[in-house]
């Protein structure tokens, strides 16, 4: 049986998430208070319905509990963020991913049993200054607050060498497990493995580490 979704706010994020998914073939109910919005995704989701999630009678008649996936993408009201988020863990629904406007906001939603939090300003934001930094930063993936996955483009002067020539792991501490070369991926390359310009490097390490490795090598 197909995964069934259900996307609550329908902003520029929820709106963007409810479009990939009805393209990826998947069931979205598609949810917004505002009547020109939801005619908007009438034809794009599967359902699509006015409706104010900060009402429980709501959300029970909608059969929310029902759904595999729900998605809350209420904007700038952190209040009915909050709420729906609470009723729908209340209602038992299995998987809520909730986008967080703020820290603070950010912490209530964990607090409150959120499965996941995302924060796509923010994210993004980051990405684009690592890639603001270097040229070579393709693309920045927190993995917690310390330590970061980092997508660097091999530049003339790392191209030719092999991974134990450019010995990043003694220098800089972080380790390259894996190079993209072109469709090909090597996996946990070996160090006699050579790079060549426009390689991607995939590079895990500490943010301290992965920032000295972009400014200096690069
Ligand atoms: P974005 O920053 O993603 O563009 P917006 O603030 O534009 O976010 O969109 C949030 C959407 O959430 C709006 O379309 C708004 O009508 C909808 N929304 C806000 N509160 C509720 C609610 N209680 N129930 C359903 N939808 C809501």
């Amino acid at each position: 049986m197909k995964k069934q979704f259900a996307v609550i706010g329908l902003g520029r994020f929820g709106g963007s998430i409810c479009r990939a998914l009805s393209q990826q073939g998947m069931e979205v109910l598609a949810i917004d208070l505002d009547e020109d919005r939801v005619n908007e995704f009438a034809s794009i989701a599967t359902h699509a319905v006015i409706a104010d999630t900060t009402d429980e009678t709501v959300l029970k008649n909608l059969g929310i509990r029902n759904f595999d996936h729900v998605i809350v993408a209420i904007g700038d009201n952190l209040q009915a963020s909050i709420l729906t988020t609470l009723m729908l863990k209340e209602l038992g629904v299995k998987h809520i991913t909730v986008k967080a406007q703020n820290d603070y906001h950010e912490k209530v939603l964990n607090k409150i049993g959120a499965d996941k939090v995302v924060h796509p300003e923010r994210d993004m934001g980051l990405r684009i200054a690592h890639n603001i930094v270097s040229n070579s930063v393709l693309d920045y993936l927190e993995l917690s607050d310390e330590h970061s996955i980092v997508e660097l483009m091999a530049n003339s002067k790392m191209g030719g060498k092999t991974l134990a020539e450019l010995d990043v792991r003694a220098k800089y501490g972080a380790n390259i497990v894996a190079i993209k070369q072109g469709e090909d991926i090597i996996v946990s390359p070996m160090a006699s493995q050579q790079i060549n310009k426009g390689d991607i490097l995939i590079v895990i390490g500490s943010d301290k580490d992965i920032n000295r490795l972009e400014r200096h090598i690069l």
